[in-house]
């Protein structure tokens, strides 16, 4: 991580407001938990949920990316689970104004998907500096978005989507290169799998898994886990493990289990 800095001006000309008082993302939520997914479970963070996206897999645990709401919602105190509402649209003064109240050490970029919001990533994250630690969650599909910021963060949590579990098409050749893309920086993948994983969906994932040799993957049951047939699951997970020796994990949902946020 960099040192810190106070905010920078990114543009800036006379008479007009500089370019971060003009772009706008729309953030559903903010608040305080410990990271409950991934690589870096267990890690207390600070999680920025934007809104939006192309996508709609039918286990998504966010719908309100896809609703028609006009309020954020915004933890404070942190840790309280108690809410202030607030518009929509934060400025990067504003969305810097609420991070301060939680004063954090490591932020999660999740969604929704961050990366259609790139535009005023750009402009944030190169204003932050990276004052905080980094985990980008994203669904493994903005290729072009991810170049555009990936020098400005420290990991990426990218999807595979498999289409048994999220009911849509197949985006194996944009994860491939979107895999390709995340290589300058720390990255591991994530596949969300359920007892209805096909032998077309194992053989893909295992030539993306040969085609990146240091790819660790982490395979998490759809929640809830009470309700998949586990002993299928972990067939299809032995299989990885055999396959791919010290690079693949299963870790589901754990914050779930603990009904944190
Ligand atoms: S990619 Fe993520 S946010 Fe988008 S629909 Fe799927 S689970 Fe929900």
């Amino acid at each position: 991580m960099g040192a810190v800095q106070g905010p920078v001006c990114i543009v800036g000309a006379h008479g007009r407001a500089p370019v971060h008082d003009m772009i706008k993302a729309k953030i559903i939520e903010i608040f305080s938990s410990i990271q409950g997914e991934g690589l870096w479970v267990g890690r207390p963070q600070v999680f920025v949920r934007f809104k939006g996206c192309r996508l709609e897999c039918v286990y998504c645990d966010t719908p309100l990316t896809h609703s028609k709401i006009r309020n954020a919602r915004i933890e404070y105190p942190p840790f309280s689970r108690q809410f202030e509402t607030r518009p929509l649209e934060f400025s990067v003064e504003e969305l810097n104004g609420a991070l301060a109240r939680f004063a954090p050490s490591s932020l999660a970029i999740t969604g929704g998907e961050p990366l259609e919001q790139v535009d005023f990533l750009e402009v944030w994250l190169t204003q932050l500096n990276r004052r905080y630690e980094i985990l980008l969650e994203t669904n493994g599909v903005e290729e072009e978005a991810l170049k555009r910021i990936i020098h400005l963060i420290d990991m990426v949590s990218l999807d595979i989507k498999l289409p048994s579990a999220t009911g849509e098409p197949p985006y194996w050749e944009m994860h491939d290169r979107f895999i390709e893309a995340a290589g300058p920086i720390g990255h591991y993948a994530k596949v969300v799998f359920d007892e209805k994983m096909t032998d077309d969906e194992i053989e893909r994932l295992t030539i993306i898994l040969q085609k990146h040799a240091g790819l660790v993957t982490v395979f998490q049951p759809v929640s809830p886990v009470q309700k998949r047939d586990l002993k299928v699951c972990l067939e299809i997970f032995g299989l990885f493990s055999e396959k791919f020796p010290g690079r693949v994990r299963l870790i589901p949902q754990t914050h779930k289990l603990m009904s944190l946020l």
